[in-house]
This record gives C-alpha cells, sequence and structure tokens, in this order.
C-alpha cells in the first residue's frame, strides 16, 4: 500500500506545482490520465479570434475555496492589440486572473461572472482552441525532461533550428546555450542541466514568442531575471506584445508605465484604473506605491534567484 501511495502522491505534487505555473497540461493530462477539472463543454466550438476580437472579465468571482473568496466582482477589458497590466498587493489575486483566462479553472459557479474573448465565453470554447491563442509566460516555468531546443519548440512543434534559435537571441538565452557543451541539445530537468529562475524565464519567453499567438499573458517574476537581463527583456516583449492582446501581471511598476491601462488589485477588487499618468495624477495608491518603489533602488535591483524545484 505505501509502495503504491508514495508514487500517487508524487504524481498528485506534481500535478498540483505543474498547474499553478500554468505550463500547457494537455501533455501531462495524457501521461497522468487524470480527470480534468475543467472539460469541454458539449459541443464546445473552437474559439474564433479576429483582429477586434477583446478579452473582457465581467464581474468575475472566484475562490479556490469556498469559504474564501479571492476575487470579488471584476470587471475589465483589453481591447483588441492593447495592454493592461494588473498591480497589487502579494496575494491580491493577480495571477489567478491569468489562471482563469487560461481556463486552468472556471469562475465560480453561481453567479461567478464572464470572461469572454471575441464575445465567446471561454467556457463554450474547446480548450485547445483557447489555449492555442494564448501564450504564457510564467512566474515560474516548469521545464520538460528533455532537450532545452525541445522546451522553446514546444512553443510551435516543427519550428527550424534557425526559428529556435532567432527566439533564443531575442529572449537573451541563445548565448548561454550555445555555450553549453551540447548545446541545444543539453538536457534539462530532474535528470539534466538545472537553470536559474531567470534562465527558465527567458526559455518560457522564447518559447512564447516561437508560438506568437495574438493574446499574451506575462506574470512577471518578482526576483528571477537580474536588471540588465530584464531591461533587455522588458524591450523584447515591449516589441513582442506590440499588436497583441496582452494581460500583464507585474511587480515592478517600471514595466506597466506603457501600459494603455493598470488596474490597481487589492483583495480581489479593482480599487483603481488608469493610465501611469492618470493614476499618478489620482494621487492614490498606485502613485504610493509608485513612490515607495522609487525611494527604494534596491527593490529594482537583482534579489537572489530562488532555489526552484524543476
Ligand atoms: P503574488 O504577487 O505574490 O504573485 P498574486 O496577487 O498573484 O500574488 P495569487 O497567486 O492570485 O496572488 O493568489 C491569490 C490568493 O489565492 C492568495 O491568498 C493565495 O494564497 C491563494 N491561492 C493561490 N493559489 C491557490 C490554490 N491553488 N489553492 C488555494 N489558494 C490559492
Amino acid at each position: 500500500m505505501i509502495q503504491l501511495y508514495i508514487p500517487l502522491n508524487f504524481l498528485g505534487v506534481l500535478y498540483r506545482e505543474i498547474k499553478q505555473n500554468l505550463v500547457d497540461l494537455e501533455k501531462m493530462f495524457t501521461l497522468l490520465s487524470r480527470e480534468r477539472e475543467v472539460a469541454d463543454a458539449p459541443g464546445a466550438q473552437p474559439l474564433r479570434i479576429g483582429a477586434n476580437s477583446s478579452v473582457r472579465f465581467e464581474d468575475v468571482h472566484f475562490a479556490y475555496d469556498a469559504a474564501r473568496p479571492i476575487l470579488r466582482g471584476l470587471s475589465f477589458e483589453i481591447p483588441a492589440g492593447q495592454t493592461v497590466a494588473v498591480v497589487g498587493p502579494s496575494g491580491s489575486g493577480k495571477s489567478t486572473l491569468a489562471r482563469l483566462l487560461y481556463r486552468f479553472y472556471d469562475v465560480s459557479p453561481e453567479g461567478g461572472g464572464h470572461i469572454s474573448i471575441g464575445g465567446q465565453d471561454i467556457r463554450s470554447v474547446t480548450q485547445a482552441s483557447l489555449r492555442a491563442a494564448i501564450g504564457i509566460v510564467p512566474q515560474d516555468t516548469v521545464l520538460f525532461n528533455d532537450s532545452i531546443g525541445y522546451n522553446i519548440a514546444y512553443g510551435r512543434p516543427g519550428a527550424t533550428q534557425d526559428e529556435i534559435e532567432a527566439v533564443a537571441r531575442a529572449a537573451r538565452i541563445h548565448d548561454f546555450i550555445a555555450g553549453l557543451p551540447q548545446g541545444y541539445q543539453t538536457q534539462v530537468g530532474e535528470r539534466g542541466l538545472k537553470l536559474s529562475g531567470g534562465e527558465k524565464q527567458r526559455v518560457a519567453i522564447a518559447r512564447t514568442l516561437l508560438k506568437n499567438p495574438p493574446i499574451l499573458i506575462f506574470d512577471e517574476a518578482t526576483s528571477a531575471l537580474d536588471s540588465a537581463n530584464e531591461r533587455a527583456i522588458q524591450a523584447e516583449l515591449e516589441s513582442a506584445a506590440q499588436g497583441k492582446t496582452t494581460l500583464l501581471i507585474a511587480h515592478r511598476l517600471s514595466t506597466v508605465v506603457h501600459a494603455q491601462q493598470i488596474l490597481v488589485l487589492e483583495a480581489g477588487q479593482v480599487v483603481e484604473r488608469g493610465t501611469h499618468a492618470q493614476l499618478l495624477a489620482a494621487n492614490g495608491r498606485y502613485a504610493r506605491m509608485w513612490a515607495l518603489q522609487r525611494s527604494e533602488p534596491s527593490s529594482s535591483s537583482p534579489a537572489p534567484a530562488p532555489a526552484h524545484p524543476m
């Protein structure tokens, strides 16, 4: 019994870890043969996405555990091609928004509101088409136990080596990979090379650039990137986000300055919204956060990379 329990328990932990980290789970579900919490509705249709397809959250309520509401009536729209940034204290529900848009979880069943893309409720479309339309750079990327090249190419199976290298360059990870004895064939994961938090995030950025989807979710890591890489990658992401509908979850306010709209989230509710200039002029919570971050130069300097398990 114990012998059976340990591997099952391990799979449970692995499943939760990966789910939390917003990795495409299609492959893992097949491997683990786990029942999906979120399934395609009967007769679900592929998502149709056009040049004017905006993303809308309408009065969204959500709780991981019914006793503890996390999102409490959230509404906002990301017009097609624009960026909406979300800032707010740790635990306010920012990453939860990303998990709902990618449909790892559904809004609360009773009166939980709607999330739609181009007017289609995401619960009514196939998960495969939804996930094909969205690229995620999560806070903490989980990599497959495979080559680093495979881990990037996963963004678009069938990509050529030239295409893989081009996005790796854009994500500032090519030189690191090229310097490894086995280059793009280097195995990563439990049995291979361990990457730092920042390196894993750059792999995720490369993967997303290769996928080139119309909708982007960037869940900024608190400390995974050092300042030089952060600035370089921020420029890449800004250019990658050009013309894409982007949800940017940010810890550093410097990354949100150019967003068309900034939402300040507190305890699962939007307490302020506007552009950077409007929010500074309003002299409220955002303005205070901005003043605080500017007075703490250490907050934008590199923190030690967390020792994440692969
Ligand atoms: P941070 O800035 O620290 O990344 P956040 O604003 O992104 O925080 P979320 O990750 O959305 O916050 O979490 C919101 C709340 O939901 C937190 O209190 C967190 O503990 C809780 N939470 C997150 N994931 C789960 C889960 N899988 N099960 C139960 N509670 C969860």
